[in-house]
């Protein structure tokens, strides 16, 4: 860990309620509790993700709620994402102005036909509607996403550096994921920009999240840098494996925790035990 959490820590646990929680959501939320709490004056926040439209069910909130608490964690619950439009809007607009994003209309068949850009983790869409919107063909009604002009924002903000507690002083490459998408076509904000502006909104000062989202930190440097956000340390922990070497994931069919908890299993000790498992990779 580096030498300079920033003080107080701040924490916070952000589950999308679009299915169960499993036990590496446990253990995720356990790391930022723990690290929360070892600072007197460090707070853990719970934020429900719930703008994934109809995918976002309330009941799935409150048996998270249940879950954490079955885990003996003790959190402060902010406002859940549905309730934050208006800052999404507030972002777009504030971007729009700088004309550093721009609308995109086309569908996910018309994006698979244009020659992509590789990333890392797969393809990214290469950029062609800054030029002209090949999903444009076009009824003016239809609804458009908006996309950041990375190269453009990189020419803005110069280079991304951020501070992961594991790592240090990370150099990112945000070109890797292309222009990436801020307002969905069907929901307000994307991932990349409500995950940083609510971080922003909460005074989250460690981020802490799996290792699978460690890349996508470098977006949302950028839009820190965009937006006069202040930036926060991250600690991208280590994903748990199933007994396949498989990360855990709902879709997968991972037992839920509420599973567990509803037959009987006693939810402090899997804490306990969970609190054994090295946070990092590389510790
Ligand atoms: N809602 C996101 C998820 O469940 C949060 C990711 C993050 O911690 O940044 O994956």
């Amino acid at each position: 860990m580096t030498n300079q959490i920033p003080q107080p820590v701040v924490t916070r646990f952000a589950p999308s309620p679009n299915g169960r929680l499993h036990i590496g959501h446990a253990f995720a939320a356990i790391v930022a509790h723990d690290l929360a709490n070892d600072d007197p004056e460090g707070r853990f926040l719970l934020r429900i993700e719930d703008i994934d439209g109809p995918r976002s069910r309330p009941e799935f909130a409150d048996e998270f709620r249940r879950d954490l608490e079955w885990l003996g964690l003790e959190w402060i619950e902010v406002e859940e994402q549905s309730k934050r439009i208006e800052s999404y809007q507030n972002a777009i607009e504030a971007l729009q102005a700088q004309e550093i994003i721009y609308p995109c209309a086309c569908t996910r068949a018309q994006i698979e036909k244009l020659p992509m850009r590789r990333a890392e983790d797969g393809r990214s869409y290469p950029g062609s509607c800054k030029s002209e919107c090949v999903g444009q063909a076009k009824d003016p009604a239809s609804p458009v996403a908006w996309r950041l002009d990375i190269d453009r924002a990189i020419a803005q903000v110069g280079e991304v550096v951020w501070t992961d507690e594991f790592v240090g002083a990370v150099v990112a490459d945000p070109r890797d994921f292309g222009d990436v998408i801020l307002v969905r076509k069907d929901l307000p904000a994307s991932y990349h920009l409500a995950v940083t502006l609510d971080d922003a909104a909460d005074g989250v000062t460690l981020v802490t999240r799996g290792q699978d989202l460690f890349e996508t930190t470098a977006i949302h440097r950028v839009l820190q840098e965009l937006l006069g956000l202040p930036v926060p340390h991250w600690l991208h922990h280590r994903l748990l494996l199933d007994e396949a070497g498989e990360k855990l994931a709902k879709r997968r069919g991972s037992p839920p925790l509420a599973e567990r908890r509803l037959r009987g299993d006693d939810g402090l000790m899997l804490a306990e035990q969970l609190r054994l498992q090295k946070i990092g990779t590389g510790t």
